[in-house]
């Protein structure tokens, strides 16, 4: 049994700050998350994407913040449970929460602060018979890695901003051939995005087929072909080392729904006129699993929640002390 001052559900950049406040007033953090990486979306999604509504940071890489925020939680020490999902909580009578893993490991902590972000990440899927044999093998549904996929012969399905940005951003590697299909003509991305694209296509960097779905997949072992129906046009046979679907991620809170929280639009409802607690006493959500007026999905607003949560947290874990709060600048950093 891992035994903690607060247990931590996502260790995603809301969850890495946590650490860091609660360090600050000198509580322990472990952190549990099903992904084998922490990072949430920002590792998951998009690392090499630059982020520029950080305080202080005109621009930073994605990947490059939750190496930072690693570093700034490094001192305090945290546990960490990677590659295991959260799926049940139990109150004990000693009023101590006792969180188990998909695996079967057991969490005790008074606090639980839960920053599980858009919860279990789960691609929206195309309907194609044979789809799952190439998962993986030149069907992805993110990119992780760009230079993976330089050099390539690659189709992109969708009309969203993620769909756009890497067709756009892989048309103007070297050597390498992007096929956007889509649907229908409009597209859900950034005009300036829309417009880019079909600049590409007019250089001869980008083929854009609209109106058109790829409907079979084909190859030995890994992809290799793309059977693409275009409106009005017959069936064409598209060469593709592979193939990104990128349809967007379907939000799913996963075990969490089941806990006895009160959850509004797929996310946990919290009290933002004080520390961001849930319905269960002791239960807190920061970050994008949050709801509540007003609410921001932005990385910024959840490392606010985490902040203010952690005051509340140390009055539950120590009701017989006083916590002042000092500036960093004045006690520094005194680690574990
Ligand atoms: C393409 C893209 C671009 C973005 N750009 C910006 C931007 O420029 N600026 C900005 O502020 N925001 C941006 N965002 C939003 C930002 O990424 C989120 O606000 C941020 O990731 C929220 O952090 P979080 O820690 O709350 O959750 P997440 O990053 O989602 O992390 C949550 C973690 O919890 C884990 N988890 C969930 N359920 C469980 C469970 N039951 N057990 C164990 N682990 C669990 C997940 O695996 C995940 O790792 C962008 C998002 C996307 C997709």
């Amino acid at each position: 049994m891992i035994q903690t001052d607060i247990l931590v559900i996502g260790a995603g950049p809301v969850g890495l700050f946590t650490v860091f406040e609660a360090g600050l007033m000198k509580l322990h953090c472990h952190l549990i998350d099903a992904l084998p990486q922490a990072g949430g979306q920002l590792i998951e999604i998009y690392p090499k994407k630059p982020i520029y509504d950080i305080p202080g940071y005109p621009s930073v890489l994605a990947g490059e913040l939750v190496d930072n925020l690693m570093e700034q939680a490094a001192p305090f020490k945290p546990g960490f449970t990677l590659g295991d999902r959260a799926e049940t909580i139990e109150k004990q009578e000693d009023g101590h929460f006792i969180v188990t893993t998909q695996s079967g490991l057991s969490h005790k902590a008074p606090v639980v602060i839960i920053a599980g972000g858009l919860g279990s990440f789960e691609p929206r899927k195309p309907k194609i018979d044979n789809l799952s044999l190439f998962e993986n093998k030149g069907v992805y549904y993110m990119v992780k890695q760009p230079k993976d996929f330089v050099g390539k012969k690659i189709v992109i399905s969708g009309g969203g901003d993620s769909a756009l940005d890497w067709a756009i951003y892989f048309a103007e590697q070297d050597k390498t051939q992007v096929t956007l299909v889509h649907r229908s003509d409009s597209f859900r991305a950034h005009k300036d995005s829309v417009e880019k694209a079909f600049d590409l296509q007019e250089k001869g960097l980008m083929q854009i087929m609209t109106h058109a779905e790829v409907t079979h997949l084909s190859g030995e072992g890994k992809l290799h072909q793309i059977s693409v129906e275009e409106k009005n046009k017959p069936t064409q046979q598209l060469a593709a080392d592979c193939w990104l679907p990128l349809f967007g991620l379907s939000p799913k809170l996963g075990p969490m729904a089941n806990w006895g929280l009160e959850v509004e639009k797929n996310a946990l409802v919290v009290d933002n006129t004080l520390d961001y607690q849930t319905n269960i006493p002791g239960i807190f959500a920061v970050g994008d699993v949050n709801t509540y007026p007003g609410k921001l999905k932005l990385i910024l607003c959840g490392f606010h929640e985490a902040t203010l949560a952690v005051q509340t947290a140390y009055k539950m874990i120590n009701p017989d002390k006083r916590f002042t709060l000092k500036y960093t600048t004045v006690q520094g950093i005194q680690g574990f």
